[in-house]
């Protein structure tokens, strides 16, 4: 199987070339379908797995046919460090390199300010630290939910060691319900079941 027999466009399959991926990993394979198909996912998934071309693949997809084109944020993807927020950022960015597709970042330690006014320009897809988007949620007003069509939780059981259930809950609260969710997380404790129950709908479990 390879990139070409997952129904992605020529741009995103020309990417994977470019990066150098000969073929999807388990994860990316069973994952990316799904996703296609508009499910919900809930991802047993270590890093090193592919996890992030996994999720990252379907929505720059999904935002390469979308068939509004509002200046809007249509993806956010929560991540527990601000480490693995710039990873996330940087491959979805390498994955969109051959669209018009914009990939922002927003976590802590970084301006504020600067990022408020990036986040203006309403860039298609949005990778954060739950503390820094909620900061941007409520103080600079840079940024809303209103059409978000995709939610990605990113190591789910680090999400919530970090201590952001909170956080998270209430931008879960924020989002539309109508949208496509998907938690990827290392363990699946009681913790992260309870986020599972308030955040997915009818998941597909997939491990890798
Ligand atoms: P991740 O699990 O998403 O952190 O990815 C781990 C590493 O695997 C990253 O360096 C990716 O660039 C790489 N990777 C992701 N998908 C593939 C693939 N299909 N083939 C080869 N390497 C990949």
């Amino acid at each position: 199987r390879s990139f070409g027999d997952l129904n992605l466009s020529r741009p995103l399959v020309k990417a994977c070339t470019a990066l150098g991926y000969a073929q999807p990993t388990p994860i990316q394979a069973a994952c990316i379908p799904l996703a296609l198909n508009g499910r919900d996912i809930c991802g047993s998934a270590v890093t090193g797995s592919g996890k992030t071309a996994a999720f990252a693949l379907p929505f720059l997809e999904r935002l390469l046919f979308r068939s509004r084109r509002l200046a809007a944020t249509y993806v956010l993807v929560l991540t527990p460090t601000r480490e693995l927020a710039v990873q996330v950022h940087s491959m979805t960015q390498k994955l969109a390199q051959f669209t018009d597709i914009r990939v922002a970042l927003a976590v802590g330690g970084l301006s504020l300010n600067v990022q408020a006014s990036t986040l203006r320009t309403n860039p298609e897809v949005v990778v954060a630290t739950p503390g820094r988007i909620i900061d941007h949620l409520r103080n600079t007003q840079s940024f809303g939910l209103e059409e978000l069509q995709m939610l990605v939780l990113d190591e789910a059981d680090r999400l919530l060691e970090m201590g952001f259930a909170e956080e998270i809950k209430e931008i879960v609260r924020m989002a539309p319900r109508k949208r496509q969710t998907m938690l990827f997380s290392a363990t699946l404790n009681d913790e992260v079941r309870k986020l599972i129950a308030v955040s997915l709908n009818k998941p597909v479990r997939l491990a890798a």
